[in-house]
C-alpha cells in the first residue's frame, strides 16, 4: 500500500517532537495510513535533536536529521522532501498548527487521483491586527504578480511523489515553497483548516524576519521589481520632457527666474528613485551572485537513520 511521509521543520522545539510524533501516529494509525515521520532539526540549539532521536529509538517509521546550523524552514522542507520515501508527502510545522486530524482528508483527497492538496487557512488564528495587515498586503501583490491566489495558502500541504521529484529537480537555492507548488502545476485541491494555538514553546518569527522572508520570496518568485524600475524611468522621462518644454518656453519669452521649488523637488524625487532602483538592482544581483555560488542549501550533522544503521552493525 502507499505510503505517506510526513515532513516537520523544526527549529527549537524540543517541547513538540513527542507530542506532535504521538499525535501524528495516533491520528493516522487510526486511519489505517501507512507512514513515515521525518523531522527535520533546523539547527536547533536546544534539545530538538535529542527528542527526535527519544522518538525514532520508540518507533522504526519515524526518523530525522540535525543541520549543522540554522538553515531556515524553506531549506528543512527541502531536505525533508529528499529524505523522504514516501508516494507521497505531507509538510507541516512541529508546533501543531496545522492540525493532524486534516491529514486523513488531504490523503484521501490524494487516492482520489490529486497531486497536490492545498492546506487553506479558514481564519489565521491568533494574529496580532499589524501581522495580519503585513500579511493581507504581501498576499495580496504576491498573487497579483504571479496571477494566483495565494491568499490563506500556508506550508500545510499534500505533495504526490511527481511534484516531490519535480521540486527536487529545481536548481535554485532561493525557493519559496509555498509558491512553488502553484508553479509546479498537476491537478491540485484544497482542503480548509482551522490554524491551532502554537501547541509549546514561541513562534521563531519576528517582525524584522517576517519583512526579510516576504521581499526574499518577491524576488525569488518574480522580477517585477525590476521593471517597475523601467516602468518608473518612463514615467519620468515623459514628465521630464514636459517639464522641459516648460522650461524652454520660459527661457524665451525671458520669464525664467522662478523655477527653484520645481529644481530641487525633481532632484529630490529623481535622487531617491534612482537610489531605490539601484537597490532593488543590487538586491537581484546579490540574488544571482548566491545562486551562482551554487552552495548546498543545507548542510546535515546528524541522521538518525544512519544512527540507527551504525547500531545495528555493531549489535550484530
Ligand atoms: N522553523 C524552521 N526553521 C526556522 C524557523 C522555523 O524549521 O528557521 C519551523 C518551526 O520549527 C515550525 C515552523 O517552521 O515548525 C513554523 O515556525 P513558527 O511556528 O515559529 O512560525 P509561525 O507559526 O509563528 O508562523
Ligand atoms: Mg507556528
Amino acid at each position: 500500500m502507499a505510503l505517506l511521509s510526513i515532513i516537520v521543520p523544526s527549529y527549537n522545539e524540543e517541547a513538540n517532537i513527542l507530542n506532535t510524533a504521538d499525535r501524528l501516529t495516533e491520528v493516522l494509525t487510526k486511519a489505517e495510513i501507512p507512514f513515515e515521520i521525518v523531522f527535520v532539526s533546523d539547527g536547533s540549539r536546544d534539545g530538538t535533536y535529542t527528542k527526535i532521536r527519544e522518538a525514532a529509538a520508540r518507533d522504526e517509521r519515524i526518523n530525522g536529521i540535525e543541520f549543522s546550523r540554522n538553515f531556515g524552514k524553506e531549506a528543512a522542507i527541502f531536505a525533508g522532501l529528499k529524505q523522504a520515501k514516501g508516494n507521497c508527502c505531507v509538510v507541516m510545522d512541529c508546533d501543531l498548527q496545522h492540525p493532524p486530524e486534516v491529514i486523513p482528508e488531504m490523503f484521501g483527497l490524494w487516492q482520489q487521483g490529486y497531486d497536490i492538496v492545498e492546506g487553506i487557512k479558514s481564519d489565521r488564528g491568533e494574529e496580532s491586527g499589524l501581522h495580519k495587515l503585513f500579511a493581507n498586503l504581501f498576499y495580496g501583490v504576491m498573487s497579483r504578480l504571479m496571477k494566483m491566489d495565494m491568499k490563506d495558502t500556508s506550508d500545510f500541504k499534500l505533495l504526490d511523489r511527481k511534484v516531490m521529484d519535480v521540486l527536487l529537480g529545481l536548481t535554485e537555492r532561493n525557493t519559496f515553497f509555498r509558491a512553488l507548488t502553484f508553479w509546479a502545476g498537476f491537478s491540485s485541491t484544497s482542503v480548509s483548516y482551522e490554524v491551532q494555538e502554537r501547541a509549546f514553546g514561541k513562534s521563531k518569527w519576528s517582525f524584522w524576519g517576517l519583512m526579510k522572508y516576504a521581499v526574499s520570496n518577491t524576488t525569488s518568485f518574480t522580477t517585477a521589481p525590476l521593471q517597475m524600475v523601467t516602468a518608473a524611468g518612463i514615467v519620468f522621462i515623459a514628465a521630464a520632457l514636459i517639464l522641459g518644454i516648460q522650461t524652454l518656453f520660459n527661457y524665451f519669452t525671458h520669464a525664467a527666474v522662478e523655477g527653484f521649488t520645481t529644481v530641487i523637488l525633481l532632484i529630490l524625487i529623481v535622487g531617491g528613485l534612482l537610489m531605490v532602483s539601484m537597490g532593488v538592482i543590487g538586491h537581484y544581483i546579490a540574488r544571482i551572485y548566491e545562486e551562482v555560488k551554487g552552495r548546498p542549501r543545507y548542510v546535515i550533522a546528524k541522521d538518525t537513520r544512519k544512527e540507527r544503521a551504525a547500531h545495528e552493525k555493531e549489535t550484530e
